[in-house]
């Protein structure tokens, strides 16, 4: 049998409510902030990532699916969305108008990673972006909008983790501190942090390996070498948070994994994941823009892990798959055939009706009811054709309601209200 790609998954019908729930959530939230979706393609010209994620990062150097198509043209399936946006961006011209744009997307990424609980190579992201916005109020209120859809979904001890990454005048003076720093430690680092060093240093500071985290314990830090402009712009986002009772942790050792992250850059974390606590990651990225040939114009965005973030929803909500408001059992040639008209009536009229055309007894066909938790059963035979009334059963109370065809919907429609 042919099974599916190690670290891909399938959403089964039974988990694809959750993730309808927790989708319609976000959009809403996000819609009533003044964001507009915008949907962007599974795929691009490898250059797009290599350029905006950067050449060193872990994403680029070994977790992108990236192959020749047949033409020899390189292409990579996105493993994340900003860049795409961004391209989407520049290449519409969505700035010529109205450079101020928010937007959000939805859909699946890309990494070949190792697959583990919580961590896939085809996994899902909930990405808003608002361009043309440098004021470190909007960081403030995007993080604020973050934390509001994680509680609206009873996401469990979700905390922001904030720091300030600088711009390109004062990061140099830090990456130079670090290396300063690094050159005695070296010896006491791991292969990839030495290569770091010369690659990318800032990634120093959030290598996991034990020993280097022990090295880099007494490292510099981000938020002492800010120039004055980076330290005004944190300060304002530490103080609109407040003014939002946003409760974060200021952690100057965070970096992120891309290299187009300026200023400030944030991480939420949330309670029963294990290893994998991150549920959120973000920041502002002011150069990226213009990096990819457009217009010089600030941005800040974030990408929600879909997947993580379903995972602990599932812990703290209810059931979202959906029981039938009615099981249609049909007894007889004749009434099915008159079932075919009356149950996609009730379809039309907004009401969950289940039905399977099928020539199994009332037993079985009450028992597939049951098993499908549906509300009413409508039964429907030869004696009800006759007579011209179905008969709908309520199996909650067991009570039994003849309900005339004439206008059928319609009255079903009231049964069900008053139920
Ligand atoms: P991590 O440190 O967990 O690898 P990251 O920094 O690589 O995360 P981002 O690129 O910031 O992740 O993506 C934002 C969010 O997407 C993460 O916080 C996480 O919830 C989710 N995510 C990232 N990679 C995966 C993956 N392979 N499988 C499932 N979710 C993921
Ligand atoms: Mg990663």
């Amino acid at each position: 049998m042919i099974q599916l790609i190690r670290g891909f998954k399938d959403i089964l019908p039974d988990e694809a409510g959750l993730w309808q729930m927790v989708e319609q959530t976000a959009i809403r939230l996000f819609t009533d902030f003044g964001f507009k979706e915008i949907r962007v393609p599974l795929m691009e010209h490898t250059e797009l990532f290599a350029r905006s994620i950067g050449e060193g990062t872990d994403i680029v150097e070994k977790e992108m699916y990236t192959f020749a198509d047949r033409k020899g043209e390189l292409l990579t399936l996105r493993p994340e969305a900003t860049a795409s946006v961004a391209r989407a961006y520049i290449q519409h011209k969505l700035y010529a108008v109205d450079p101020i744009r928010k937007f959000f997307t939805i859909g699946p990424m890309f990494r070949r990673e190792r697959p583990q609980k919580g961590r896939y190579r085809q996994f899902y992201q909930i990405n808003a972006e608002v361009y043309g916005i440098d004021s470190p109020l909007m960081d403030a209120q995007l993080i604020f909008m973050l934390t509001t859809l994680l509680a609206r979904l009873s996401v469990p001890e979700a905390r922001a983790h904030i720091n300030s990454l600088g711009c390109p005048a004062c990061r140099p003076q830090f990456k130079e501190a670090l290396l300063a720093f690094t050159a005695e430690a070296e010896d006491r680092l791991c292969e990839d942090c030495r290569r770091r060093r010369t690659q990318n240093p800032l990634r120093l500071l959030d290598c996991k390996v034990p020993t280097c985290r022990e090295a880099m314990a007494g490292a510099p830090a981000l938020p002492d070498f800010l120039c004055d402009d980076c330290r005004d712009h944190f300060e304002a986002v530490k103080t609109g948070l407040r003014d939002l009772g946003v409760d974060v942790v200021i952690d100057k050792r965070l970096v992120r994994g891309l290299d187009y992250y300026t200023r400030t850059t944030f991480e939420v974390h949330a309670g029963g994941l294990g290893a994998q606590s991150a549920v959120a990651g973000g920041g502002r990225y002011d150069g990226l823009i213009s990096t990819l040939g457009g217009p010089a114009t600030p941005a800040v965005g974030f990408a929600i892990g879909f997947d993580r973030l379903v995972e602990i929803t599932a812990l703290s909500a209810a059931d979202h798959d959906k029981r039938p408001d009615i099981f249609v059992a049909a007894l007889g040639e004749a009434s099915r055939a008159a079932a075919l008209k009356l149950s996609s009536d009730l379809s039309m009229a907004g009401i969950l009706t289940e039905i399977d055309f099928s020539s199994k007894s009332l037993k079985s066909l009450m028992k597939r009811a049951d098993r499908l938790q549906a509300k009413f059963v409508l039964m429907l035979g030869e004696s009800e054709l006759e007579s011209g009334a179905a008969m709908l059963r309520n199996m909650g109370t067991k009570e039994q309601i003849p309900v005339p065809l004439e206008n059928f919907a319609a009255r079903v429609k009231e049964i069900l209200g008053e139920a």
